[in-house]
């Protein structure tokens, strides 16, 4: 009898602790849960019971960028729209390109290069880039026999009473402005006066024998000839054309009255004024002493500088 009860025991005890085993590691009879992770949209959830602790993750989102819209980084999912590229115009050297992330479309414009002038090299209209040199002046790298404000200079031309006797004298630029203009020479919106105080003094024996006669013209340092016109208008003014900045630009000139023009005692002296009405700050037109041998009988008041410029013929550059 006491054998069986020992082993009824025994047994209601293992039945006991067999139940407990699975009560213990089956169920959550005793808050052992067996949780799963938590999700962006889930809490940490009991597999077994569906019970659940703590909040869901939430979505962690990266940012939108040109092409793709805002994803979170642990499920993938999207939010809203990508936001496009925000390209920035192309310039001469760089196509379109986004601000944002670099990518480019297209080509580079490329440059718009104007043509050189005498006063500026090719350039960019769009970005101001500058290729090579102003075109070369008719007179670059030539020898002129120039004259400086305020130092005579010998001059040699025809006698007055010309039998083939050259006479030598001086000239001198006594005087030389850069002025907007007065009552004699009338001043024009855009331009500026250039005026030289011109003095030819003959004083030599062969002078006082045979006289002396002078010849002027004018010239432009860029392009040699500028063909002043003879006839002039009703202010004595005449016109010739001057290329500024790649424009045939209207330019005047103009003779002021002979302040000397006669002999004082043993010197035959001239005095007078020569005026070039030019774009501001054109520095091209030349005053040119020449022989009035080479005039001769020409009908023709201004010679062209080429057919009277040499080494050796004094010139005034009005700059
Ligand atoms: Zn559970
Ligand atoms: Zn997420
Ligand atoms: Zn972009
Ligand atoms: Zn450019």
């Amino acid at each position: 009898m006491k054998r069986i009860l020992l082993w009824t025991g025994v047994g209601i005890g293992t039945a006991g602790i067999a139940v407990l085993l699975v009560l213990l590691f089956a169920t959550c009879t005793f808050g052992n849960h067996a949780f799963r992770g938590a999700t962006c949209l889930e809490p940490e959830t009991c597999q077994r019971c569906g019970i659940t602790r703590g909040e869901p993750l939430g979505h962690e989102f990266c940012e939108a960028t040109c092409t793709e819209s805002e994803t979170c980084q642990r499920c993938g999912i999207t939010r809203g729209e990508p936001l496009g590229h925000e390209f920035r115009e192309a310039t001469c050297l760089e196509p379109e390109t986004c601000l944002r992330c670099g990518i480019t479309r297209g080509e580079p414009l490329g440059h718009s290069m104007t043509d050189a002038t005498y006063q500026t090299p090719a350039v960019c209209t769009r970005c101001g880039y500058t290729e090579g040199e102003p075109l070369p002046a008719a007179l670059s790298g030539k020898t002129l026999n120039e004259l400086t404000v305020g130092v005579p200079a010998p001059y040699t031309t025809a006698s007055y009473e010309d039998r083939g006797v050259d006479v030598t004298g001086t000239v001198e630029i006594t005087d030389y402005e850069v002025t907007d203009g007065n009552e004699l020479f009338p001043p024009r919106d855009g331009y500026e006066w250039h005026v030289a105080t011109v003095r030819l003094v003959f004083a030599g024996e062969d002078a006082q024998e045979n006289g002396a006669q002078s010849a002027v013209t004018f010239g432009d340092y860029y392009l040699l000839d500028n063909r002043i016109a003879v006839r002039e208008d009703e202010n004595g003014l005449r016109p010739f054309v001057a290329d500024w900045y790649g424009t045939q630009v209207q330019c005047w000139q103009k003779t002021g009255p002979n302040e000397e023009a006669d002999w004082y005692g043993r010197e035959l002296r001239f005095t007078w004024q020569e005026g070039v009405l030019v774009p501001k700050g054109y520095d091209g037109v030349l005053l040119i002493f020449y022989n009035y041998r080479l005039f001769g009988d020409s009908t023709r008041l201004y010679l062209p500088a080429s057919e009277v410029l040499d080494e050796s013929t004094p010139v005034f550059r009005m700059q």
